[in-house]
């Protein structure tokens, strides 16, 4: 049985990789920071008493400031495949967080590869880069094209994927780096942009709330449907080879029209609700993030089928279903032929 070692579990990534590789039957382990309260509401549904002859999921508890804890942890479980998605990933959060972000995205993955250099576990190693990195460099953006990150949460990824890059290169190992373009889901996090309108959407539908404070509605994304990139992740690492790749719909779509695309499919009308808010802003912003998945389609076989009108339905009617649910343990069912339609079959 193959072993994944996966950081930042606990996560929208994190959580639908581990459901992805426990179809494929692979045995799963998650690092999650320990904290008084439960933070594994997305995984929950996956998981299994350890004592129960049948589980393949298992919860370790570390951090990814804590290399030491990494490098042991690394030798006993003994994984054929790392997926590194821990992160401190919020945009607007690392400005006013910037060490600490750079702490876990930059030095963790520096922890990381140098827990898999020393341990001498043969695995692969899949870094979870981020569009991000790419900031004011002019699009569309290809595995070629300069970085140029405008935030504290870029450079540090910028740090992280160059890295990656000169492990593999310097160390012989397997390690690729991913380069994703915004990728959302019901199980996005609450702030970011995606998720705060479907939420505000389903609250503003059932009479709960009225108003929606945004920041800039102008900014462009490439934005997909999460479930699809951590394919793309997992194929990564089945390659003869390692090598980098963009993961992205090709197609850009600005903040607005995401906002309208949600608010239509609930029937209401967007600017009657949505209201500015400048502590929204980011002291500098990017205003176009668009990708170009080629080589992802012709060496992977990757491809997305979901666009920015599906994936504001997706998660409308995610979020209105999860009004409903309120109080009860709710997650998603994943939209995609391959995925089982209960999550917690
Ligand atoms: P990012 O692309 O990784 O920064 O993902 P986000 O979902 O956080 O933001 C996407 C875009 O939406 C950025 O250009 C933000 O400036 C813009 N935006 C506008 N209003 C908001 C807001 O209220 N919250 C967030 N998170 N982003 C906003």
């Amino acid at each position: 049985m193959r072993k994944a070692l996966i950081t930042g579990v606990t996560g929208q990534d994190g959580s639908y990789l581990a459901q992805l590789l426990l179809a494929k039957g692979y045995e799963v382990h998650g690092l999650i920071r320990r904290a008084s309260s439960f933070n594994t509401g997305r995984i929950d549904h996956l998981y299994q008493d350890a004592r129960d002859p049948d589980a393949r999921l298992f919860l370790h508890h570390g951090d990814m400031t804590d290399g030491v804890r990494l490098l042991t942890l690394l030798g006993s479980i003994a994984p054929d495949e790392v997926y590194n998605l821990a992160g401190q990933s919020h945009v607007r959060e690392s400005f006013d967080q910037p060490r600490f972000t750079a702490e876990i995205v930059a030095m963790g993955t520096l922890h990381l590869l140098e827990a898999i250099r020393h341990s001498k576990v043969d695995c692969r190693f899949y870094q979870a880069g981020s569009s991000d990195m790419f900031g004011d460099s002019t699009p569309p953006h290809t595995e070629r094209s300069l970085f140029a990150p405008r935030s504290p949460e870029a450079t540090a990824k910028a740090y992280a994927h160059w890295t990656t890059r000169n492990y593999r290169e310097g160390y012989g190992l397997y390690a690729v780096n991913g380069i994703a373009f915004n990728h959302e889901s019901p199980r996005r996090g609450e702030t970011f942009v995606t998720r705060k309108i479907t939420q505000a959407v389903a609250r503003i539908q059932a009479g709960r709330q009225d108003h929606l404070y945004l920041g800039d509605l102008t900014p462009v994304r490439d934005w997909g449907y999460a479930p699809e990139y951590v394919e793309g992740m997992w194929r990564m690492l089945q390659q003869d080879q390692p090598d980098d790749y963009v993961l992205a719909t090709g197609t850009g779509r600005s903040v607005e029209e995401f906002v309208e695309a949600a608010f239509e499919h609930a029937g209401l009308e967007w600017r009657r609700h949505v209201r500015f808010d400048e502590r929204y802003l980011r002291p500098t912003e990017v205003e176009e993030l668009l990708g170009d998945p080629s080589k992802a389609a012709e060496k992977l076989g990757w491809r997305t089928s979901v666009g920015m009108e599906q994936l504001a339905q997706i998660m409308v009617d995610a979020d209105v279903d999860a009004l409903e649910h309120e109080g009860r343990h709710w997650v998603d069912d994943v939209r995609l032929p391959g995925w089982s339609t209960s999550a917690t079959d």
